[in-house]
């Protein structure tokens, strides 16, 4: 199918590169492709480009240049971040993680489990939020770290981060967050929230896949994950995916006048009409995940009585692009843990559909959809109903 004839609606997923950043990546390949660590003037301007870029994304962060290294992606700066954490703290053995965190982190804390480590994972309620107290009383001397995500991928739920920072600020642990997905979605100022760590990926803000940022607060210690040629002040070996980065800086400015502009409110408004309509136009339309603290472009929907992976086929068969959950788990055959632990019943996280929005979205895209999703949502209905006679 041409992108041209696609709605699309999965921009947790991935997104679209924007055409300003593909733009300021052009002349990285062909013509400015000096090394930037190179003593010659041609390297050095790209040295440069790296730089002005790093601003870029400490100014939608409200960080140091300093305190950024380019990584290769999200779960490279979440890799990083909490590995680095513990090498740098030898003597500490317990990590406090959400239920609900991406994989990358998950399935990094049952490694961490196997070599030793003692990991809490922290419970979320039916909205999907962190229990502080919980919180509170998982952090011992023996705790290095505590990771939360600030926005969930599957439901755009927001946790309550600056608390959680603070506490571990109080208790002398690092606090490290997958802001993956509240990175270009929400405001973020780290000079005033209490992070240490904080992971962001291009290819959810409209630069391409394959680099990241990882935020180290100053004074914060890791241990590189990468060793060699001591890029990125010794914290990240490897010459540097330059027109990527540049181009991460353009969609890091980009998302910061998007923010100062209208701030996420055109995406908010599509989304409250798709969620409104639907739930008008069909019964058993159930939100899941607390219905305000979201970031403004998600909808994870459930459709009482059929299967999520049915009604994303059908939206396919129109161009609709939408998801049941994370990509990287949507090859497998299990209930989102992320519903799970919000302690839906199986059948109801089952019929999840996720719909996320980007500032491309239009009225007509949501006019399409509409026009598509509660016919299907009936069709499967009814033959659910009839194969159960
Ligand atoms: N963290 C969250 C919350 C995500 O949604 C994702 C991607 O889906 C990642 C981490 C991983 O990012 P990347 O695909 O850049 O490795």
């Amino acid at each position: 199918m041409e992108a041209e004839q696609v709605i699309y609606v999965d921009n947790n997923a991935t997104t679209r590169v924007a055409p300003e950043v593909f733009e300021a990546m052009r002349p990285y390949f062909c013509e400015r492709y000096g090394n930037p660590s190179a003593v010659h003037s041609f390297g050095g301007e790209v040295g440069r480009a790296i730089e002005a870029a790093r601003w870029h994304v400490a100014d939608l962060l409200g960080a140091y240049p300093d305190e950024l290294v380019f990584t290769s992606c999200g779960t490279e700066s979440n890799n990083t971040a909490i590995r680095g954490i513990l090498a740098a703290y030898p003597e500490k053995k317990h990590v406090a993680i959400s239920r609900v965190e991406h994989s990358s982190v998950l399935n990094l804390a049952k490694a961490l489990e196997r070599e030793g480590f003692r990991v809490t994972y922290l419970d979320v309620n039916s909205d999907g939020l962190v229990n502080l107290d919980q919180l509170r009383e998982a952090i011992s001397p023996d705790t290095a770290l505590v990771s939360l995500m600030w926005a969930n991928n599957e439901t755009g739920v927001i946790q309550p981060n600056a608390e959680a920072a603070a506490i571990c600020r109080e208790r002398g642990v690092v606090f490290h967050t997958d802001a993956v997905q509240a990175v270009g979605k929400l405001p973020i100022d780290l000079s005033e929230t209490p992070v240490d760590l904080l992971s962001l990926s291009g290819h959810k803000i409209h630069a391409p896949k394959g680099v990241g940022t990882l935020y180290i607060r100053r004074g914060k210690r890791i241990r590189p994950l990468l060793l060699g040629g001591d890029q990125e002040r010794g914290r990240r070996s490897g010459t540097e995916n330059t027109a990527s980065i540049v181009g991460l800086g353009e969609a890091c400015r980009l998302a910061g006048e998007w923010l100062q502009g209208d701030g996420g409110e055109q995406v908010r408004r599509l989304r409250d009409r798709l969620e409104h309509s639907l739930q008008e136009s069909l019964p058993g339309v159930r939100l899941n995940g607390h219905p305000e603290r979201r970031v403004p472009n998600t909808s994870n929907l459930s459709f009482e009585g059929v299967e999520g992976e049915a009604v994303l086929v059908l939206l396919d068969v129109h161009g609709i692009c939408a998801s049941t959950g994370s990509a990287c788990a949507s090859r497998s055959v299990e209930p989102s843990h992320v519903l799970m632990a919000m302690g839906l019943p199986q059948d109801v996280a089952r019929g999840a559909v996720r719909f996320s929005l980007s500032r491309y979205n239009t009225d007509e895209d949501i006019d399409e959809i509409l026009s598509v999703l509660p016919e299907a949502v009936g069709k499967l209905r009814a033959q659910a109903s009839r194969s159960r006679q």
